[in-house]
């Protein structure tokens, strides 16, 4: 499968808004976005019209990018939610946000979802007891995630729920510290998601 190797904060940039891909940088005043918050290249700092269309993609670009998913990814789950019952948008993102990769960083066992991914792809996460190694694994409510055993001395993990917990765990998911163990106690409704998302944005785009 591809992958994107290229600059995160360039992502950033050209969505204008910070997507917190690099961890610990992006609450620092070291990330790119405090210090050229305007789209990468050479006619970056342009004034541009930006059309309907444009409207639309940026904002799916946005989301996409933030879950670290690519395209087909994202139009699978987009498939997904649209033969859920309820509204598609809502049903896009709690699907996102039940991504095993998602929940790992949510419960600050990893400083970004790209680093989530990682950890969960080399066994070092259990999910009801279970080492589970696929990042893509649905989460359901009441599961119990927890970092393995023998991973409990990596510094990258403890360091990162460190930080997290300093900062402020969603809702949604508990976690204690010391045990490295968390439960994804609730689906999270809308109102507990980023609200300047605007997944109805994405629904009109692949419905053109
Ligand atoms: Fe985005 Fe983080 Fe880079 Fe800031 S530091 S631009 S939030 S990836």
């Amino acid at each position: 499968m591809s992958r994107y190797f290229g600059s995160k904060c360039r992502m950033c940039r050209r969505e204008a808004s910070k997507l917190f891909l690099k961890g610990e940088k992006c609450f620092s005043d070291k990330c790119a976005i405090e210090r050229r918050n305007y789209p990468p290249g050479i006619h970056g700092q342009r004034r541009r019209k930006v059309s309907d269309y444009g409207l639309h993609l940026r904002e799916k670009q946005k989301i996409k990018r933030t879950y670290g998913l690519l395209e087909s990814q994202f139009r699978n789950y987009f498939k997904k939610a649209e033969r859920m019952q309820g509204v598609t948008g809502e049903n896009l993102l709690l699907l996102l946000e039940r991504r095993l990769d998602n929940v790992v960083f949510r419960l600050g066992f990893s400083c970004s979802r790209t680093e989530a991914r990682q950890v969960v792809s080399h066994k070092q996460i259990l999910v009801n007891g279970q080492v589970v190694n696929v990042a893509s694994y649905m989460v359901k409510a009441g599961d119990k995630v927890s970092v393995r055993e023998r991973n409990k001395a990596n510094l990258r993990i403890k360091g990162a729920l460190d930080n997290a917990t300093r900062r402020e765990i969603p809702s949604w998911v508990e976690v204690d510290p010391v045990a490295m163990a968390g439960t994804f106690v609730s689906y999270p409704d809308r109102s507990d998601l980023p609200a300047e998302y605007n997944e109805n944005l994405i629904v009109e785009l692949y419905s053109k």
